[in-house]
């Protein structure tokens, strides 16, 4: 279960290998070629990869051995293999298949060709409420069937929206994932990415639960429409606070209509009971403003808005 270096003329074949014993006892290889570098995560290394016997291209996420000698990054990384193994949906990147070899932990995902929310937005500046309300829709898609899986994302945030080569939405990342045990259950661990993170996570003593999902989806509305999340600043600290104060404006120079304002307040709500639900957002007038939303959008809106038609 080697890496193995080819140097072919000027480019460099990488092969990963995985051992596996058939039903009748025999050891066979499967073979994955290395492909384009996707990107980098906190631990990942993640590049596209070609199961060489079906040719199915898949994202391979390596993670080295030697990264994860403390027992902490050992725990998180089994939890999110754990959970994410265990989701089947439209809207969540697929988890594929998990082998190691003696360097490193190897995570194959579906593909998602087309990068996450956050390359889009950088591009693109901000998107328009058609957009916005197409992607929402998928959001609260993935969001309804973690929910009803009993378990809280915590970790929701552009760049962890993927979207696939057919521009189909998918939430990934399962790292700070937590699957709740009981009916009521809170937790306390304060986790997630300073401009998402919901206020009563940074107060880790009143306990948190699917409503910290439902904060991030706040957030994640005004940062499409506006361009930018509502709390940023150059310094956490500072973003904290605006968390907790609830310190927030809609820029004058952006036109959004009343009801997304509407449903973005409702949502960024400082008490977590009094934020509407995820069927409550589907029926938020924003989201049914007479036409219907389509199902993906074109590729073009890669690089431009859709045009008005
Ligand atoms: P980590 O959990 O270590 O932060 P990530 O899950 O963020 O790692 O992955 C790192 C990067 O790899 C991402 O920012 C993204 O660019 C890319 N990536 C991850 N999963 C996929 C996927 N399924 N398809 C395409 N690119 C991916």
């Amino acid at each position: 279960m080697d890496e193995k270096n080819t140097a072919e003329s000027s480019e460099q074949v990488v092969i990963f290998e995985e051992k596996i014993t058939k039903v009748n006892g025999e050891v066979g290889i499967k073979r994955y070629q290395r492909g384009k570098f996707l990107g980098k995560g906190g631990f990942a290394k993640c590049y596209e990869a070609t199961n060489l016997e079906t040719k199915k291209v898949l994202a391979a996420k390596i993670i080295a051995k030697s990264s994860l000698t403390k027992n902490r990054a050992r725990q998180k990384l089994i939890s999110e293999i754990k959970i994410h193994k265990s989701l089947q949906n439209t809207n969540i990147v697929q988890f594929e298949h998990v082998f190691e070899d003696h360097e490193n932990v190897y995570i194959l995902l579906e593909l998602c060709s087309n990068q996450t929310l956050n390359e889009l937005i950088k591009r693109r500046k901000r998107l328009t409420e058609i957009e916005v309300q197409c992607y929402v829709a998928q959001i609260i898609n993935s969001l309804k069937y973690l929910h009803a899986s009993n378990v809280i994302h915590r970790d929701l945030k552009l760049g962890n929206l993927f979207l696939n080569k057919s521009m189909e939405l998918k939430l990934g990342d399962f790292g700070l994932a937590t699957k709740l045990e009981f009916e009521g259950e809170k937790k306390r661990t304060i986790c997630g990415t300073p401009n998402y993170i919901a206020p009563e996570v940074l107060d880790g003593k009143v306990g948190h639960s699917f409503e910290v999902d439902v904060w991030s989806l706040g957030v994640m509305i005004y940062a499409m429409l506006i361009g930018k999340p509502p709390f940023e600043t150059p310094d956490v600290k500072t973003t904290y606070r605006k968390i907790r104060l609830n310190s927030y404006t809609f820029p004058e120079h952006v036109l959004i209509s009343d009801s997304a304002k509407n449903l973005i307040t409702r949502i960024l709500n400082l008490d977590p009971v009094k934020r509407p639900t995820l069927d409550e957002i589907m029926s938020h007038p924003f989201m049914n403003t007479g036409g219907s939303i389509p199902k993906t959008l074109p590729l073009s809106t890669l690089a431009c808005p859709p045009s008005a038609s």
